[in-house]
């Protein structure tokens, strides 16, 4: 009886504490679409009017604008994972049409597709990556629930 009261109230705290995580009424809306569209055009997801990046990839901590915190996103490497998973399909769908219309040996196509995919990399890495960002703002991800991450606890050693 105790330990049942007890689960109810523990899970209790836990709806609250996923309500508060993931958007409840009383917060402020932040569209998807709008938030992630905005990262990719190198501008604040929250105000639109700040700059994202204050170098190629380097996020800013703070939007000069409205100070809206950005320092705590994780967009770690999935920007890097788009780019290879559209470019891998452009560049290999592009080589294989070309090599069917023009065909060349192995050494033009590489002349030809390896400067287009490393160009093409570099310009859409940066876009990509405002866009993750934006997705997660949006989507009050890690830091941008208002709550720090928490570390997880390890879990004693199990000989002791
Ligand atoms: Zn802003």
């Amino acid at each position: 009886m105790t330990a049942n009261q007890m689960g109810g109230s523990r899970m209790d705290t836990n709806q609250a504490d996923s309500v508060a995580t993931f958007g409840g009424g009383a917060q402020v809306e932040r569209p998807l679409g709008r938030s992630i569209k905005r990262g990719m055009l190198n501008s604040c997801p929250a105000c639109g009017s700040g700059k994202l990046f204050r170098n190629y990839l380097k996020v800013v901590d703070n939007c000069a604008s409205c100070g809206e915190a950005y320092h705590h996103h994780r967009a770690d490497d999935l920007p890097a994972y788009l780019v290879i998973l559209v470019l891998g399909h452009v560049l290999v769908g592009g080589f294989m049409l070309t090599d069917l219309a023009f065909p060349a040996p192995g050494w033009v196509h590489f002349a030809i597709w390896a400067p287009i995919g490393v160009i093409a990399s570099l310009l859409s890495l940066q876009p990509i990556k405002g866009g993750v960002v934006g997705l997660q703002w949006a989507l009050r991800m890690h830091g941008f629930s208002g709550r720090e991450d928490e570390v997880e606890t390890p879990l004693p050693a199990r000989d002791e």
